[in-house]
Protein backbone atom coordinates (compact mmCIF):
# COMPACT_ATOMS: atom_id res chain seq x y z
CA UNK A 1 0.00 0.00 0.00
CA UNK A 2 0.99 3.52 -0.64
CA UNK A 3 0.51 6.75 0.12
CA UNK A 4 0.91 10.53 -2.00
CA UNK A 5 0.55 13.35 -0.28
CA UNK A 6 0.11 16.51 -2.14
CA UNK A 7 0.72 20.30 -1.21
CA UNK A 8 -0.79 22.83 -3.63
CA UNK A 9 0.13 26.07 -3.55
CA UNK A 10 -1.26 28.52 -6.30
CA UNK A 11 1.66 28.14 -9.00
CA UNK A 12 3.06 24.55 -7.85
CA UNK A 13 2.27 21.40 -6.48
CA UNK A 14 4.49 19.40 -4.25
CA UNK A 15 4.55 15.92 -4.24
CA UNK A 16 5.77 12.48 -1.88
CA UNK A 17 4.71 9.32 -2.42
CA UNK A 18 5.30 6.80 0.84
CA UNK A 19 5.31 3.06 0.88
CA UNK A 20 3.42 2.37 4.18
CA UNK A 21 5.29 -0.86 4.79
CA UNK A 22 8.60 1.26 5.78
CA UNK A 23 7.16 4.81 5.66
CA UNK A 24 9.95 5.20 3.18
CA UNK A 25 9.37 8.35 0.49
CA UNK A 26 9.79 6.13 -2.81
CA UNK A 27 8.77 9.42 -4.79
CA UNK A 28 9.38 12.90 -4.68
CA UNK A 29 9.14 15.73 -6.49
CA UNK A 30 6.80 19.22 -8.16
CA UNK A 31 5.13 20.98 -10.63
CA UNK A 32 6.13 24.31 -10.73
CA UNK A 33 4.83 27.49 -12.69
CA UNK A 34 1.53 26.20 -13.25
CA UNK A 35 -0.58 28.83 -15.77
CA UNK A 36 2.57 30.38 -17.16
CA UNK A 37 3.81 29.77 -20.84
CA UNK A 38 6.64 27.08 -19.32
CA UNK A 39 6.40 24.81 -16.30
CA UNK A 40 8.14 22.36 -15.05
CA UNK A 41 7.85 18.69 -13.52
CA UNK A 42 11.05 17.08 -11.63
CA UNK A 43 10.89 13.73 -9.96
CA UNK A 44 13.26 12.04 -7.63
CA UNK A 45 12.35 7.96 -7.31
CA UNK A 46 14.06 5.04 -6.22
CA UNK A 47 13.00 2.28 -9.15
CA UNK A 48 11.91 -1.08 -8.25
CA UNK A 49 15.79 -2.46 -8.76
CA UNK A 50 16.44 -0.26 -5.94
CA UNK A 51 18.69 2.67 -8.00
CA UNK A 52 17.87 6.69 -7.57
CA UNK A 53 16.43 8.43 -10.49
CA UNK A 54 15.59 11.33 -11.48
CA UNK A 55 13.67 13.25 -14.17
CA UNK A 56 13.41 17.03 -15.55
CA UNK A 57 10.81 18.26 -18.18
CA UNK A 58 9.52 21.39 -18.97
CA UNK A 59 6.76 21.87 -20.79
CA UNK A 60 3.29 24.39 -20.43
CA UNK A 61 0.95 23.25 -17.36
CA UNK A 62 -2.14 24.80 -17.80
CA UNK A 63 -4.01 24.25 -14.53
CA UNK A 64 -3.64 21.88 -11.29
CA UNK A 65 -6.19 19.04 -13.24
CA UNK A 66 -3.06 18.62 -16.04
CA UNK A 67 -0.04 18.64 -13.00
CA UNK A 68 -2.07 15.91 -10.99
CA UNK A 69 -2.54 13.96 -13.82
CA UNK A 70 1.14 14.51 -15.04
CA UNK A 71 2.41 13.20 -11.31
CA UNK A 72 0.47 10.45 -11.32
CA UNK A 73 1.56 9.30 -15.18
CA UNK A 74 5.09 9.94 -13.76
CA UNK A 75 4.99 7.27 -11.45
CA UNK A 76 3.16 4.91 -13.18
CA UNK A 77 6.11 5.37 -16.28
CA UNK A 78 8.60 5.44 -13.29
CA UNK A 79 7.72 1.86 -11.77
CA UNK A 80 6.81 3.06 -8.34
CA UNK A 81 2.73 3.07 -8.58
CA UNK A 82 1.74 0.04 -11.05
CA UNK A 83 -2.29 1.06 -10.17
CA UNK A 84 -4.24 3.21 -8.68
CA UNK A 85 -5.79 0.84 -6.47
CA UNK A 86 -2.20 0.20 -4.63
CA UNK A 87 -2.99 4.37 -3.00
CA UNK A 88 -4.83 3.72 0.41
CA UNK A 89 -5.15 7.47 0.64
CA UNK A 90 -4.17 10.48 -0.76
CA UNK A 91 -2.99 13.18 1.25
CA UNK A 92 -3.64 16.96 1.41
CA UNK A 93 -2.17 19.69 3.15
CA UNK A 94 -4.29 22.53 3.69
CA UNK A 95 -3.23 25.40 5.03
CA UNK A 96 -6.37 27.24 6.96
CA UNK A 97 -9.43 24.57 8.65
CA UNK A 98 -10.46 27.71 10.77
CA UNK A 99 -12.27 26.34 14.08
CA UNK A 100 -14.26 23.17 12.49
CA UNK A 101 -10.96 21.09 12.06
CA UNK A 102 -9.23 19.46 15.00
CA UNK A 103 -8.11 17.06 13.27
CA UNK A 104 -7.39 15.22 9.56
CA UNK A 105 -10.26 14.73 7.76
CA UNK A 106 -11.86 12.44 5.51
CA UNK A 107 -12.86 14.53 2.31
CA UNK A 108 -16.24 14.64 1.22
CA UNK A 109 -18.94 16.91 -0.36
CA UNK A 110 -19.36 18.83 3.06
CA UNK A 111 -15.68 18.86 3.87
CA UNK A 112 -14.81 20.41 0.55
CA UNK A 113 -17.35 23.24 1.58
CA UNK A 114 -16.19 24.38 4.76
CA UNK A 115 -12.45 24.37 3.81
CA UNK A 116 -14.20 26.77 0.62
CA UNK A 117 -15.87 28.67 3.85
CA UNK A 118 -12.63 29.06 4.83
CA UNK A 119 -11.20 30.77 1.82
CA UNK A 120 -11.36 34.54 3.27
CA UNK A 121 -9.15 33.50 6.30
CA UNK A 122 -6.58 32.26 4.14
CA UNK A 123 -7.22 33.85 0.40
CA UNK A 124 -3.67 33.06 -0.73
CA UNK A 125 -3.46 29.39 0.01
CA UNK A 126 -7.39 27.65 1.03
CA UNK A 127 -8.25 27.98 -2.99
CA UNK A 128 -5.41 26.23 -4.27
CA UNK A 129 -4.97 23.84 -1.68
CA UNK A 130 -8.81 23.27 -2.78
CA UNK A 131 -8.24 22.95 -5.66
CA UNK A 132 -6.13 19.89 -5.49
CA UNK A 133 -8.25 18.01 -3.73
CA UNK A 134 -11.41 18.38 -5.93
CA UNK A 135 -8.87 17.55 -9.32
CA UNK A 136 -7.69 14.49 -7.39
CA UNK A 137 -11.51 13.55 -6.43
CA UNK A 138 -12.38 13.85 -9.57
CA UNK A 139 -9.42 12.01 -11.32
CA UNK A 140 -9.31 9.06 -8.65
CA UNK A 141 -12.62 8.71 -7.26
CA UNK A 142 -12.00 5.34 -5.74
CA UNK A 143 -9.15 6.74 -3.77
CA UNK A 144 -10.05 8.50 -0.55
CA UNK A 145 -9.03 12.48 0.12
CA UNK A 146 -7.72 13.50 3.52
CA UNK A 147 -7.28 17.06 4.41
CA UNK A 148 -4.38 17.61 7.14
CA UNK A 149 -5.00 21.04 8.30
CA UNK A 150 -2.16 23.47 9.24
CA UNK A 151 -4.17 24.88 11.89
CA UNK A 152 -5.67 22.06 13.90
CA UNK A 153 -3.05 20.55 16.05
CA UNK A 154 -3.29 24.23 17.70
CA UNK A 155 -7.26 23.83 18.16
CA UNK A 156 -6.11 22.97 21.72
CA UNK A 157 -5.53 26.32 22.86
CA UNK A 158 -7.35 27.69 25.43
CA UNK A 159 -9.43 31.51 24.66
CA UNK A 160 -6.82 32.61 26.99
CA UNK A 161 -4.47 32.58 24.11
CA UNK A 162 -6.24 32.99 21.17
CA UNK A 163 -8.44 35.66 21.80
CA UNK A 164 -6.94 38.98 21.02
CA UNK A 165 -7.93 41.77 23.20
CA UNK A 166 -10.07 43.25 20.21
CA UNK A 167 -14.31 43.95 20.18
CA UNK A 168 -15.98 40.66 21.02
CA UNK A 169 -17.93 40.80 17.88
CA UNK A 170 -14.65 40.31 15.44
CA UNK A 171 -14.16 36.80 16.89
CA UNK A 172 -18.48 35.91 17.25
CA UNK A 173 -18.83 37.24 13.92
CA UNK A 174 -15.58 37.73 11.87
CA UNK A 175 -13.68 34.50 13.50
CA UNK A 176 -10.77 37.11 14.14
CA UNK A 177 -8.88 34.59 16.79
CA UNK A 178 -5.39 32.95 16.79
CA UNK A 179 -5.50 29.85 14.92
CA UNK A 180 -1.64 29.32 14.37
CA UNK A 181 0.10 27.27 11.56
CA UNK A 182 2.83 24.58 10.59
CA UNK A 183 0.70 22.77 13.30
CA UNK A 184 1.81 19.24 11.44
CA UNK A 185 5.05 20.01 12.37
CA UNK A 186 5.27 21.23 15.52
CA UNK A 187 3.11 17.61 16.27
CA UNK A 188 5.40 15.99 14.16
CA UNK A 189 8.97 16.97 16.06
CA UNK A 190 6.91 17.37 19.46
CA UNK A 191 6.36 13.13 18.84
CA UNK A 192 9.88 12.70 17.90
CA UNK A 193 11.49 15.15 20.97
CA UNK A 194 9.02 12.57 23.19
CA UNK A 195 10.50 9.25 22.18
CA UNK A 196 14.53 10.97 22.44
CA UNK A 197 13.24 11.83 25.71
CA UNK A 198 11.76 7.70 26.19
CA UNK A 199 8.64 9.27 27.41
CA UNK A 200 5.05 9.42 26.27
CA UNK A 201 4.08 12.96 24.42
CA UNK A 202 1.36 13.61 26.69
CA UNK A 203 3.43 13.66 29.27
CA UNK A 204 5.64 16.25 27.80
CA UNK A 205 5.73 19.73 28.07
CA UNK A 206 8.15 21.28 25.06
CA UNK A 207 8.77 24.80 23.27
CA UNK A 208 9.09 23.63 19.66
CA UNK A 209 10.91 26.31 17.17
CA UNK A 210 10.11 25.76 13.61
CA UNK A 211 12.61 27.97 12.03
CA UNK A 212 12.44 28.22 8.32
CA UNK A 213 11.57 31.10 6.07
CA UNK A 214 8.37 30.76 7.70
CA UNK A 215 8.50 30.62 11.26
CA UNK A 216 6.90 30.17 14.43
CA UNK A 217 7.21 29.12 18.03
CA UNK A 218 4.56 26.93 20.23
CA UNK A 219 4.02 26.30 23.85
CA UNK A 220 2.97 22.15 24.14
CA UNK A 221 1.38 21.23 27.37
CA UNK A 222 0.83 17.34 28.18
CA UNK A 223 1.21 16.74 24.36
CA UNK A 224 -1.44 19.79 23.11
CA UNK A 225 -0.08 23.08 21.74
CA UNK A 226 -1.60 25.72 24.28
CA UNK A 227 -0.19 28.62 22.52
CA UNK A 228 1.71 29.31 19.56
CA UNK A 229 3.38 32.25 17.46
CA UNK A 230 1.29 32.77 14.37
CA UNK A 231 -2.09 34.47 14.86
CA UNK A 232 -5.16 34.52 12.86
CA UNK A 233 -2.73 34.38 9.59
CA UNK A 234 0.77 33.46 9.82
CA UNK A 235 1.85 36.91 9.80
CA UNK A 236 2.82 37.46 13.29
CA UNK A 237 5.75 36.23 15.63
CA UNK A 238 8.95 35.65 15.16
CA UNK A 239 11.12 37.26 12.56
CA UNK A 240 10.61 35.56 9.04
CA UNK A 241 12.56 35.23 5.71
CA UNK A 242 9.89 38.01 4.62
CA UNK A 243 7.44 38.41 7.07
CA UNK A 244 7.61 40.71 10.05
CA UNK A 245 6.33 38.89 12.80
CA UNK A 246 5.30 40.66 15.84
CA UNK A 247 4.65 44.51 15.44
CA UNK A 248 2.86 47.58 17.18
CA UNK A 249 -0.60 47.72 14.97
CA UNK A 250 -0.64 51.41 14.89
CA UNK A 251 2.48 50.96 12.06
CA UNK A 252 -0.31 49.97 9.22
CA UNK A 253 -2.08 53.22 9.75
CA UNK A 254 0.78 55.58 10.06
CA UNK A 255 2.66 53.89 7.45
CA UNK A 256 -0.48 53.77 5.11
CA UNK A 257 -1.16 57.43 5.98
CA UNK A 258 2.43 58.63 5.55
CA UNK A 259 2.98 57.05 2.09
CA UNK A 260 -0.21 56.49 1.40
CA UNK A 261 -0.55 53.09 0.65
CA UNK A 262 -3.55 50.38 0.13
CA UNK A 263 -4.70 47.31 1.67
CA UNK A 264 -2.85 44.99 -0.82
CA UNK A 265 0.27 47.09 -0.62
CA UNK A 266 0.48 46.90 3.26
CA UNK A 267 -0.37 43.18 2.62
CA UNK A 268 2.90 43.21 0.58
CA UNK A 269 4.71 45.33 2.84
CA UNK A 270 4.50 43.23 5.73
CA UNK A 271 4.62 39.72 4.41
CA UNK A 272 6.99 40.01 1.06
CA UNK A 273 9.19 42.68 2.04
CA UNK A 274 9.89 42.43 5.85
CA UNK A 275 11.84 40.16 8.07
CA UNK A 276 15.32 39.36 7.14
CA UNK A 277 14.92 40.77 3.71
CA UNK A 278 13.69 44.08 5.12
CA UNK A 279 16.18 44.45 7.74
CA UNK A 280 19.65 43.42 5.19
CA UNK A 281 18.28 42.51 1.94
CA UNK A 282 18.49 39.31 1.95
CA UNK A 283 16.24 36.52 3.20
CA UNK A 284 18.29 33.43 3.17
CA UNK A 285 19.98 32.93 6.43
CA UNK A 286 23.02 31.26 4.92
CA UNK A 287 23.89 34.61 2.85
CA UNK A 288 23.08 36.74 5.78
CA UNK A 289 25.78 34.74 7.58
CA UNK A 290 28.33 35.40 4.23
CA UNK A 291 27.37 39.23 4.50
CA UNK A 292 27.50 39.45 8.41
CA UNK A 293 31.57 37.54 8.46
CA UNK A 294 32.73 40.73 6.04
CA UNK A 295 31.61 43.03 8.52
CA UNK A 296 27.91 44.00 6.76
CA UNK A 297 26.17 45.28 9.95
CA UNK A 298 22.49 45.64 8.60
CA UNK A 299 23.28 41.70 8.25
CA UNK A 300 24.71 41.23 12.09
CA UNK A 301 21.37 43.05 13.36
CA UNK A 302 19.50 41.35 11.69
CA UNK A 303 20.79 37.89 12.86
CA UNK A 304 20.60 39.31 16.42
CA UNK A 305 16.68 40.48 16.11
CA UNK A 306 16.03 37.40 14.60
CA UNK A 307 18.04 35.49 17.65
CA UNK A 308 16.42 37.77 20.62
CA UNK A 309 13.08 37.56 19.40
CA UNK A 310 13.00 33.66 19.53
CA UNK A 311 14.66 34.19 23.05
CA UNK A 312 11.75 36.26 23.68
CA UNK A 313 9.29 33.65 22.77
CA UNK A 314 11.09 30.62 25.05
CA UNK A 315 10.65 32.89 27.83
CA UNK A 316 7.50 33.50 27.39
CA UNK A 317 6.08 29.81 26.60
CA UNK A 318 8.29 28.84 29.76
CA UNK A 319 6.70 31.00 31.72
CA UNK A 320 3.34 29.64 30.79
CA UNK A 321 4.10 25.98 30.62
CA UNK A 322 6.09 26.03 34.26
CA UNK A 323 8.18 23.04 33.48
CA UNK A 324 9.89 22.42 30.43
CA UNK A 325 11.28 18.99 29.42
CA UNK A 326 13.08 20.20 25.65
CA UNK A 327 13.01 22.82 23.71
CA UNK A 328 13.31 21.80 19.78
CA UNK A 329 14.93 23.05 17.09
CA UNK A 330 13.36 22.46 13.49
CA UNK A 331 13.22 24.20 9.97
CA UNK A 332 15.96 25.16 7.89
CA UNK A 333 17.34 27.43 10.35
CA UNK A 334 16.77 25.61 13.62
CA UNK A 335 18.26 22.11 12.04
CA UNK A 336 21.45 23.91 10.37
CA UNK A 337 22.05 27.08 11.99
CA UNK A 338 23.96 26.77 14.97
CA UNK A 339 24.83 30.72 15.46
CA UNK A 340 20.92 31.07 15.85
CA UNK A 341 20.61 28.59 18.16
CA UNK A 342 23.68 29.41 20.44
CA UNK A 343 22.16 32.96 20.70
CA UNK A 344 18.68 32.09 20.74
CA UNK A 345 19.56 29.88 24.00
CA UNK A 346 22.18 32.34 25.11
CA UNK A 347 21.91 34.03 28.77
CA UNK A 348 19.17 31.70 29.79
CA UNK A 349 21.44 28.98 32.02
CA UNK A 350 19.56 30.32 34.97
CA UNK A 351 16.19 28.85 33.30
CA UNK A 352 17.84 25.71 33.49
CA UNK A 353 18.87 26.06 29.67
CA UNK A 354 22.40 25.18 28.81
CA UNK A 355 23.67 24.67 25.43
CA UNK A 356 26.36 22.22 25.01
CA UNK A 357 28.92 23.97 22.50
CA UNK A 358 30.31 21.11 20.52
CA UNK A 359 27.57 19.05 20.34
CA UNK A 360 25.73 22.34 19.18
CA UNK A 361 28.33 23.03 16.28
CA UNK A 362 29.30 19.51 15.31
CA UNK A 363 28.06 18.95 12.08
CA UNK A 364 25.71 15.66 12.88
CA UNK A 365 22.39 15.18 10.69
CA UNK A 366 19.23 13.60 12.29
CA UNK A 367 17.75 13.98 15.66
CA UNK A 368 20.29 14.42 18.40
CA UNK A 369 20.58 16.54 22.04
CA UNK A 370 22.44 19.45 22.08
CA UNK A 371 21.85 20.75 25.47
CA UNK A 372 25.00 19.89 28.15
CA UNK A 373 24.68 17.85 30.82
CA UNK A 374 23.88 19.50 33.46
CA UNK A 375 20.84 21.71 31.25
CA UNK A 376 17.62 20.63 33.16
CA UNK A 377 16.21 21.63 30.25
CA UNK A 378 16.86 19.16 27.17
CA UNK A 379 17.64 20.97 23.96
CA UNK A 380 17.02 19.13 20.74
CA UNK A 381 17.61 19.42 16.91
CA UNK A 382 14.88 17.22 15.18
CA UNK A 383 14.27 17.69 11.45
CA UNK A 384 10.96 17.75 10.72
CA UNK A 385 8.85 15.87 8.08
CA UNK A 386 5.67 16.79 7.01
CA UNK A 387 5.32 15.13 4.29
CA UNK A 388 5.87 12.10 6.21
CA UNK A 389 3.46 13.07 9.13
CA UNK A 390 0.14 13.93 6.40
CA UNK A 391 1.13 10.62 4.90
CA UNK A 392 0.64 8.76 8.29
CA UNK A 393 -2.09 11.35 9.37
CA UNK A 394 -3.76 10.18 5.93
CA UNK A 395 -3.81 6.88 6.57
CA UNK A 396 -5.03 6.69 9.95
CA UNK A 397 -7.91 8.61 8.71
CA UNK A 398 -9.19 5.81 6.92
CA UNK A 399 -8.49 3.61 9.09
CA UNK A 400 -5.23 1.90 8.35
CA UNK A 401 -2.18 1.86 9.99
P1 LIG B 1 12.88 26.17 5.24
O1 LIG B 1 11.80 27.18 4.95
O2 LIG B 1 12.59 25.32 6.43
O3 LIG B 1 13.30 25.39 4.04
O4 LIG B 1 14.16 27.03 5.67
C1 LIG B 1 14.75 27.97 4.80
C2 LIG B 1 15.76 28.80 5.58
O5 LIG B 1 16.74 27.93 6.18
C3 LIG B 1 16.53 29.80 4.71
O6 LIG B 1 16.67 31.03 5.38
C4 LIG B 1 17.88 29.13 4.59
O7 LIG B 1 18.90 30.07 4.38
C5 LIG B 1 18.02 28.50 5.94
N1 LIG B 1 19.07 27.49 5.96
C6 LIG B 1 19.12 26.33 5.27
N2 LIG B 1 20.30 25.71 5.49
C7 LIG B 1 20.99 26.50 6.35
C8 LIG B 1 22.28 26.42 6.96
N3 LIG B 1 23.10 25.39 6.73
N4 LIG B 1 22.64 27.43 7.80
C9 LIG B 1 21.83 28.48 8.01
N5 LIG B 1 20.61 28.61 7.46
C10 LIG B 1 20.20 27.64 6.65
Amino acid sequence: MKVLVLNSGSSSIKFQLFAVATWRAIAAGAVSRIGEDEGEVSYRWTDPQGHSRTDETRLPIPNHRDGIERIVAGLQAGGVLADLSELAAIGHRVVHGGERFQRPTLVDDAVVEAIRDMIPLAPLHNPANLDGIEVARTLFPGVPSVAVFDTAFHQTMPSTAYRYAIPEYLYLKHRVRRYGFHGTSHQYVGERAAAVLGKPFDRCNLITLHLGNGASATAIRAGRSIDTSMGMTPLEGLVMGTRCGDLDPAILFYTAEQLGLDNQALDDLLNRQSGLLGLCGVNDMREIHRLAAEGDDRAELAIAITARRIRKYIGAYYAELGRVDAIVFTGGIGENDAEVRHRACAGLENLGIALDDSANLSADRGERAISAAHSQVKILVIPTNEELAIARQALAAVGGG
